[in-house]
């Protein structure tokens, strides 16, 4: 049997090959595809347990076997997985723009909406059956035929069309390096990076036999140069290149997402008209808890006028420190995080350096697990034996208090080549009650692109590093400790894209909390936990720029939403143009004439964050005031925890997030604790 077929086990990585994948997904979509017409073809009135329930197991397996093709495409990328991944993903996108317009279906789900038991159903039922009947409309059903088949083709181009730029973003990165063999180019680099940069030049054939490192794009080894790197014409050049990644600007601009960038706007804004909505950032939030466009953008220059005046004297005080202390005229953008980080030295008496020793990756982990112990009341354990897909892959499984398994999840932590950059938590299995009664426990995928351990010394992570483990654990346990039992509004499924980020930046905190690092740090040598004045100047250390931060995020998030809310089709404002118009407003720093940052956007052109970047602040206004609830009950307060759990975790998308946000905080959310977290004293 195909193994990418046997779903009722885990993912058996090593079984899987390329040729797999291809005979898998034709199979699944036939076999999905005739039941789905056998279903609509009954003639009785649809029920529960006759209609839904057969299609949430069909969601179930599909999933579960075409989930670990997108993983692995992910996580261990070839060129030949990703072009069997990209021509499936052609099919299972048309699988589901034809499951969206399917009148049969449409039907059979309004008659149910309808139906006498309707009233019976429980409210994670009853939002299963109301979401679907939006999507559908969402999907162009209301439609007429020759509108269905343009809206068909529009979807089809879009996917090909982001896969294809977060490809050329991957590409790009891996385009350029820069082999270095005179060590004194590189001072001022810490031995682990200098580590990092030799392991990088001894995986590359050609410099196998040299002695020296290798300078590359990929986000750990970009980031030492800019943090350490003494050198300026390094970190210039080191920018540039990474600056100008998938552009007509980069030293290979064979990967030019530019043309990209101008249709995938293009179709998604005739994507919007044709489903009614003025434009895409509309349509965008017809499935997010912000009502409007105007509330978006007031929201998001709401903040920006708060944080700019501290911002830009946060940046005055690091240009005249620069000045001053090291000798820099003229503050460049490729001297902004070094500077920052000479002048946190000398203010702070803090680096990340400096706090590395204290966070080992094993007591990171006892850490983390302690405090989701200690709050939710599980507990969670290793288990050996279980496939995966990289030798640095661990699983583990956490248990309720009656020591029931309830959810697993695995831990890819390093990075390494063939790998995605950046941090993220995927869906493996979802929480789901099968129609004969057995309950499925989820399972995520956690992946992170921290420092790999260099030769035998164990790794150690950064203060930045726990925090991403951090917040990606938060989206885990929002797939875990869901305690709703139907597919599609089980953990993650079903929550609006603004509020998914609660949970995640909600963990956040505890890495900022002397209850939290207690049980996540003992230095490397001397198991000491973090020393008092360190965590002091960790307290300060969060605010410390905290401004020019904030109206960073800013600017991603008003560009993005800018650029799909006045999208004009007859003369399409130069993406270029936007980008420094809003830079204009919001930003402190500017970037030069070169810089193509929105070339490498993959969050809002190959990801789900299209006209809803703006959702991390959104979100960030959620999980700070959530948090300050923990601040006035105690930090590590099971009670509040167990609340925590039991409203927002446990409800998944079956209710509207804003019910549950009340439910747990007992009134409106308020933006007070974000601008106190973030040190940010409104004007
Ligand atoms: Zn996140």
């Amino acid at each position: 049997m195909n193994p990418l077929l046997q779903t009722d086990q885990l993912p058996n990585f090593e079984a899987f090959h390329v040729e797999h994948i291809v005979p898998a997904v034709e199979t699944l979509l036939s076999e999905n595809l005739a039941e789905i017409e056998a279903l609509v073809s009954i003639k009785e009135a649809p029920t529960w347990k006759s209609f839904v329930e057969p299609l949430e197991q069909l969601s179930n397996r599909l999933e579960r076997a075409w989930g670990p093709v997108g993983h692995l495409d992910a996580v261990k990328n070839s060129d030949e997985w990703h072009q069997a991944y990209s021509d499936c993903l052609e099919k299972i996108t048309d699988f589901y723009t034809q499951m969206g317009q399917h009148q049969g279906l449409f039907k059979k789900f309004q008659q149910i909406a309808e139906s006498a038991e309707f009233e019976q159903y429980s409210l994670a039922q009853k939002k299963v059956v109301e979401n679907a009947l939006r999507d559908f409309r969402l999907s162009g059903i209301d439609l007429p035929k020759d509108k269905q088949s343009e809206y068909k083709v529009l979807s089809q181009q879009l996917s090909q069309l982001g896969s294809q730029f977060g490809n050329n973003v991957l590409k790009s990165t891996q385009a350029w390096s820069k082999f270095i063999e005179n060590e004194e180019i590189l001072a001022g680099l810490p031995d682990s990076a200098m580590g990092l940069l030799a392991q990088l030049a001894t995986q590359k054939e050609a410099y196998q036999n040299k002695k020296g490192w290798l300078v590359t794009l990929d986000f750990p080894s970009y980031l030492a140069v800019m943090t350490h790197a003494d050198n300026r014409d390094l970190r210039e050049e080191v920018y540039q290149a990474f600056a100008t990644r998938a552009s007509e600007m980069a030293q290979d601009p064979q990967y030019d997402n530019s043309e990209n960038i101008e249709k995938i706007l293009k179709l998604r804004h005739e994507k919007a008209q044709l489903l009614g909505f003025e434009h895409y950032a509309e349509l965008s939030l017809a499935t997010k808890m912000a009502d409007t466009p105007e509330q978006v953008i007031g929201f998001l220059r709401d903040l920006a006028k708060k944080s700019k005046p501290q911002a830009e004297k946060e940046l005055a005080t690091l240009t005249a420190f620069a000045q001053k202390e090291l000798g820099i005229d003229t503050l460049q953008p490729w001297d902004v995080t070094y500077a920052s980080e000479k002048f946190k030295n000398a203010t702070l008496s803090l680096s990340q350096e400096k706090l590395r020793p204290y966070f080992p990756v094993t007591k990171v982990l006892e850490g983390l697990f302690t405090i989701t112990e200690t709050l939710f009341e599980v507990s969670v354990k290793e288990k050996q034996g279980v496939s995966v897909w990289h030798d640095d892959v661990r699983y583990f499984e956490i248990m309720d208090a009656a020591g029931q398994k309830v959810a697993a999840f695995y831990l890819d932590l390093y990075a390494r080549e063939n790998k995605r950059g950046g941090a993220w938590m995927d869906s493996a299995i979802s929480r789901w009650r099968h129609p004969e009664g057995a309950l499925q426990s989820p399972v995520a995928y956690l992946v992170c692109n921290f420092t790999p351990p260099i030769g035998d010394q164990p790794a150690c992570l950064t203060h930045d590093e726990v925090t991403t483990l951090f917040h990606e654990f938060g989206h885990g346990l929002h797939h875990m400790l869901t305690e709703m039992e139907n597919f599609d509004v089980s953990g993650i499924n079903g929550v609006p894209w603004d509020a998914v980020e609660l949970p995640s930046q909600f963990m956040e905190n505890f890495c900022w909390e002397r209850e939290g690092i207690d049980q996540m740090t003992a230095h490397i040598e001397t198991g000491d936990v973090l020393p008092d004045d360190l965590f002091e100047a960790l307290q300060q250390s969060r605010g410390f720029q905290s401004a020019m931060m904030m109206v960073r995020q800013l600017e991603f998030g008003l560009f993005d939403f800018l650029a799909h809310a006045t999208y004009n089709p007859i003369a399409p404002q130069p993406v270029l143009e936007l980008v420094n118009q809003v830079r204009q407003e919001v930003a402190v720093i500017m970037p030069p004439d070169y810089n193509r940052f929105a070339q490498s956007f993959s969050h809002i052109f190959a990801g789900g964050y299209a006209a809803g970047y703006f959702s991390y602040k959104w979100a960030e206004v959620l999980s700070a005031d959530a948090f300050s609830l923990f601040e006035e009950e105690g930090i590590l307060n099971p009670e509040i925890g167990v609340k925590f759990k039991n409203t927002i975790l446990a409800a998944g998308g079956s209710v509207h997030p804003m019910t549950l946000f009340k439910a747990f905080r007992g009134r409106e959310p308020e933006i007070d604790a974000l601008l106190r977290h973030s040190g940010i004293k409104a004007a």
